[in-house]
């Protein structure tokens, strides 16, 4: 469809072109007319032999399968469920429950609140893809590099859909500006009460798969989150929201469903680490299992997005009905239906995610990209590790 605009729109251009010109030159000599007559003709088949490799180039892209992730196919299902469920928001971020009653989402659409494309994605998905690139590079977390990249985002419009930035965060864009006056990178985050947005939520995915990928004992995943939360966000009830959304991904991808993944988290105590766990009872008292929609609040306080999309998850029983069970409750709804959508895509899998979505995806290229390579890096740790415990074995 977009292609056959787009060689409409071409071959008007051209009959105007040749009009304006036939005029302004009637003066000239028949033979140099039709030379130019023929040169002109001739840019233009040229223009519409690459506007038919375009097309080709598209349809290949459409053939995810070449795709290789090495095995991890629910670290590739949660990013991708992320950035599916995030660009299903975006058009419709800030709407009301009651607008979403009256006009649901169903599918993948265009413009709306931010006035972009169908299939963009907004912050959320550039941080997660900006502290993949870091991982990669780094081969394992390191905060300077991590919020280096995050300047190139926010700067230069590195890791966008369309390169653009049209969202950022009140409390991460100040934590990007105290990064710029040379503060210590796990320093630059607020840490007062009223800076407990889910900035720090909805970057946290990557780290939360490596950090289950390397195998980190619980001190070091609290010493993780702490610091990784805390380049934007370092109270106490956003760093608990990141622990308890990695406990959740991590039961999640062994214990097979949302009901069991918090009867297992009822059994944690967060109390040692964190000041205030209370802020979390709905999921940590298991309260959330019974639940009515009323009694859910979808706004972009980091607590109401977890629970939101844990509830989402609850439920439904596969990936299209819980994002867009998120995305229709209003609100912050991209932010609650990537969250949602990264639970739900560990849960049902890759071929769970609609391919008509995947593929209405803006710069799709990066996404596939950055997963395969993250990819890369976990399995590439893993073949250290096992070579390491063989090493260990012989000696
Ligand atoms: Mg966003």
């Amino acid at each position: 469809m977009e292609q056959n605009k787009k060689y409409e729109e071409r071959l008007t251009a051209n009959e105007i072109n040749f009009v304006k010109y036939d005029e302004k030159e009637a003066q000239l000599d028949y033979r140099e007319r039709r030379k130019r007559y023929y040169e002109s003709l001739k840019k233009d088949m040229l223009e519409l032999e690459s506007l038919d490799k375009e097309l080709s180039d598209d349809s290949n892209m459409t053939d995810n399968s070449t795709w290789n992730f090495n095995n991890y196919n629910s670290v590739a299902a949660s990013i991708l469920g992320f950035i599916v469920g995030d660009a299903l928001g975006v058009p419709v971020e800030f709407t009301s429950r009651a607008q979403r009653k009256t006009n649901p989402v169903t599918t993948m659409e265009g413009f709306g609140t931010h006035n972009m494309p169908k299939g963009t994605w907004s912050d959320d998905s550039s941080m997660v893809l900006a502290t993949i690139a870091s991982i990669n590079e780094c081969q394992g977390i390191d905060y300077k590099n991590i919020m280096d990249k995050y300047m190139e985002w926010y700067k230069n419009s590195d890791y966008t859909a369309t390169n653009t930035l049209f969202d950022i965060g009140n409390t991460t864009a100040r934590a990007l500006m105290n990064y710029e006056s040379g503060k210590k990178p796990t320093n630059c985050g607020l840490k007062t009460r009223d800076s407990n947005g889910n900035g720090s939520l909805m970057r946290m995915l990557p780290v939360s798969l490596y950090m289950m990928y390397e195998d980190y004992d619980e001190k070091k995943e609290v010493e993780t989150v702490y610091y990784y939360s805390s380049l934007t966000h370092g109270h106490d009830i956003s760093l608990m929201g990141c622990k308890l959304y990695s406990d959740i991904l991590k039961e999640l991808i062994s214990k097979k469903n949302m009901k069991n993944a918090i009867e297992a988290i009822k059994t944690k105590d967060y109390n040692e680490f964190y000041y205030e766990p209370y802020q979390y009872n709905k999921i940590l008292s298991g309260r959330i299992l019974d639940m009515d929609e009323e009694n859910i609040k979808s706004t972009g306080y980091v607590v109401d997005t977890l629970e939101a999309a844990v509830w989402c998850v609850l439920n439904t029983d596969n990936f299209k009905d819980a994002v867009l069970k998120a995305v229709n409750l209003g609100g912050d709804t991209d932010t609650i239906a990537a969250i949602t959508g990264s639970m739900a895509g560990v849960l049902y899998g890759l071929e769970s995610i609609p391919d008509e979505w995947i593929n209405s995806l803006q710069n799709k290229e990066l996404v596939f990209k950055s997963i395969e390579d993250f990819t890369k890096t976990l399995n590439n740790k893993e073949q250290n590790k096992s070579n390491e415990q063989n090493e260990e074995k012989k000696r």
